[in-house]
C-alpha cells in the first residue's frame, strides 16, 4: 500500500469491435491497478488487464444494476484514495451518455485526480457499420443524438418534439428500443413525414450486429418482427436509405454465422481471427488442454543425451514449444543441438522451429505423418538415431515407418493433451437453443472431445442441422467412427485450408 492517490481514467472502451478501442485506452488498461467494467464494455478488454490487476464488474443492464451509481462513485473514489490507478472502462465515449460528466464531478468533489479518454461513440460508430454515415451532403447537414429513455409520459419532457420533427437532421436515439413507439408516433404528430427511413442496428460493430429497417410508419412492426431488442442505436433521416447502397459489414461472406472453433485457446488465434475477418461470430469451446507431460523426467533425459541423435523430427508447434521450454528450464541453449538435422511437419511448425533459430532441413509438405516418410525417402537415414518429441500416444505410422527405412527412433513425450471440460454447459445450451451453425474440428481429439463432451446428451440429434466442417481425412475418420459425418473437408490440410471451405460452402449456400 502506498501513502500516494491514485488517478482514475474514464475510458471510453469503444462500442463492441476489439479494433475500436483507442491506443490510449488500452495503454491506461495495462497500467491500471484496477479495473472496473461494466455491461456495455467487452470482455476481451480484460485480457489487456495485468495478470494481479482486480477486476471489478459493476453490471448495469437496463434493469439489473448490480451496483447503483453511488456505489460505483463510491468505489472508484475508494480505490482512488488506497493509492490505485483506476481504469474505468465505459462502452462507447464516456462522455455520450455514459455518465461520465457525474463520474468526474463526483471525483473533483472528493478530490481525487482523473483524466478522460474518449472513445468510439456507438452513436456514429454502429449506424457506420451498418453501412449509414449519420451525416451526408445530399441528404442533411446536422445530426443529434438524443436519449430515448425518457419517460414519455413525464409532464416537463425536454424533448423538443416539434423542433426534432421540423428538422431534416438525422436523429440518433441512444437506449430508445423500450419507447420506439413513442418516439415514432410524437414524430409523426408533430409533422414528421411518415415515410422517413429508420434504422435500428443492435450490437453494431460486433460479429452480432443486427439491423432492422422501415419507416417512421412501419418501423415498430418491423422490429417486433424481427424480435430486436436493446441495445440498440435508432437512427432517423434520409440518410438511412444509403445503407441499401453503402452496406459492407453485415455483406460479408460469413457474416453472422455462428461457429464453434474447438482446438485449444493457445491454438486458437489465426483460425478466429481468420474467421471473425470474413464476418463469423467464433465461439470458443477448447475441447483440449495443452500441458507438460505429468512426468517430464524422460524429455529432460533425452535431452542430457541429445548428442546421441542425428535427426529431430518435429511432428508439431506443441512439440517445439514444450521441447524447448524443457531446454531452456535445463539451462541450456540451442548450441548443444548444432550437430542435428531437421525435420518439420507443416509451414507453422517450421516458423516455430525458426523462431528458435533453426532452419527445418525436410518440410513435408502436408500435416500427415504419410508425408513425412516421403520426404525422408529422399535422404539417407538408414542407422541414424531419430528423436520425436511428440504428444503422449501420438499416433504411431511415423515412428513405425521410419524403423522400416532403418532409423532407429526414439520417441519422447514433449507434452500431453486433456481434455477441457469448461465450455461443456455453454456448449450444450447453445446447441439445444439451435444457436449453433457450424463445428470446427483441428484434429482427431478435438472430435473425440467434444464427442464426450456431449455423452450425455443425444449428440445426433444436437447436430442434426448443425455443420461440421474437418480439417483432412484423418480428423474426419475419427469423426466418422464416433458416429458423426463431416459435412465438409478441407482440401489444405491446414487452418487456411479449413478456412477456405467453409467459405466456399457458405458462398453457395447464400
Ligand atoms: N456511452 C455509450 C452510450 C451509453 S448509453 C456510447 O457512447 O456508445 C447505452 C446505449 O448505447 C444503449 O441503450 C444503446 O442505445 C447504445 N449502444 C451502446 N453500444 C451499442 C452497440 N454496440 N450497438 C448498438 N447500440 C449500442
Amino acid at each position: 500500500m502506498t501513502n500516494k492517490t491514485g488517478k482514475v481514467y474514464l475510458i471510453g472502451a469503444g462500442p463492441g469491435d476489439p479494433g475500436l478501442l483507442t491506443i490510449k485506452a488500452k495503454e491506461c488498461i495495462e497500467a491500471a491497478d484496477v479495473v472496473v467494467y461494466d455491461y456495455l464494455a467487452a470482455p476481451f478488454l480484460l485480457n489487456y488487464a495485468r495478470k494481479d490487476a482486480q477486476i471489478i464488474y459493476v453490471g448495469k443492464k437496463g434493469g439489473d444494476h448490480t451496483l447503483t451509481q453511488d456505489k460505483i462513485n463510491q468505489l472508484l473514489v475508494d480505490k482512488a484514495k488506497e493509492g490505485f490507478d483506476v481504469a474505468r472502462l465505459k462502452g462507447g465515449d464516456p462522455f455520450v451518455f455514459g455518465r461520465g460528466g457525474e463520474e468526474a464531478q463526483m471525483l473533483l468533489s472528493q478530490g481525487v485526480s482523473y483524466e478522460v479518454v474518449p472513445g468510439v461513440t456507438s452513436a456514429i460508430s454502429a449506424p457506420a457499420y451498418a453501412g449509414i454515415p449519420v451525416t451526408h451532403r445530399d441528404h442533411t447537414s446536422f445530426v443529434s443524438f438524443i436519449t430515448g429513455h425518457e419517460d414519455p409520459t413525464k409532464k416537463d419532457s425536454s424533448m423538443q418534439w416539434d423542433i426534432f420533427a421540423k428538422s431534416d437532421a438525422t436523429l440518433v436515439f441512444l437506449m430508445g428500443v423500450k419507447n420506439l413507439a413513442n418516439i415514432t408516433k410524437n414524430l409523426m404528430e408533430n409533422g414528421k413525414a411518415k415515410d422517413t427511413p429508420v434504422a435500428l442496428v443492435r450490437w453494431g460493430t460486433t460479429a452480432k450486429q443486427q439491423t432492422v429497417t422501415g419507416t417512421l410508419e412501419t418501423i415498430v412492426d418491423e422490429v417486433n418482427k424481427a424480435g430486436l431488442k436493446s441495445p440498440a442505436i435508432i437512427v432517423i433521416g434520409h440518410v438511412v436509405s444509403l445503407r441499401e447502397e453503402l452496406a459492407w459489414f453485415d455483406n460479408r461472406p460469413l457474416f453472422g454465422k455462428r461457429i464453434v472453433i474447438t482446438r485449444a485457446r493457445a491454438q486458437a488465434s489465426n483460425l478466429v481471427s481468420a474467421l471473425s475477418k470474413l464476418g463469423a461470430q467464433c465461439i470458443e469451446i477448447p475441447t483440449i488442454e495443452i500441458a507438460p507431460p505429468q512426468d517430464i523426467e524422460p524429455l529432460k533425459r533425452t535431452i542430457e543425451n541429445i548428442k546421441n541423435y542425428d535427426w529431430l523430427v518435429f511432428t508439431s508447434v506443441n512439440g517445439v514449444k514444450f521441447f524447448f521450454d524443457t531446454l531452456y528450464d535445463m539451462g541450456k541453449d540451442v548450441r548443444v543441438l548444432g550437430h542435428l538435422q531437421f525435420a518439420c511437419i507443416g509451414p507453422v511448425t517450421k516458423e516455430r522451429l525458426r523462431d528458435h533459430g533453426i532452419v527445418s532441413d525436410i518440410l513435408p509438405e502436408t500435416y500427415r505423418a504419410e508425408s513425412v516418410v516421403d520426404a525422408f525417402s529422399g535422404v539417407d537415414i538408414k542407422n541414424k538415431n531419430v528423436l520425436l518429441p511428440r504428444a503422449k500416444m501420438a499416433r504411431t505410422i511415423l515412428p513405425e515407418e521410419l524403423t522400416r527405412m532403418g532409423a532407429r527412433v526414439d520417441e519422447v513425450t514433449a507434452y500431453e493433451t486433456r481434455i477441457n471440460e469448461d465450455g461443456k454447459q455453454e456448449l450444450i445450451s447453445l446447441l439445444e437453443d439451435r444457436q449453433i451453425d457450424a463445428v470446427t474440428f483441428t484434429s482427431s481429439s478435438t472430435v473425440s472431445n467434444f464427442m464426450s463432451l456431449l455423452e450425455s446428451c443425444d449428440s445426433r440429434k444436437l447436430l442434426s442441422d448443425v455443420l461440421i466442417a474437418s480439417i483432412g481425412p484423418v480428423t474426419s475418420d475419427t469423426a466418422v467412427s464416433l458416429g458423426i459425418k463431416p459435412d465438409i473437408e478441407a482440401v489444405d490440410y491446414t487452418i487456411p485450408g479449413l478456412v477456405d471451405v467453409l467459405l466456399k460452402h457458405y458462398s453457395s449456400t447464400n
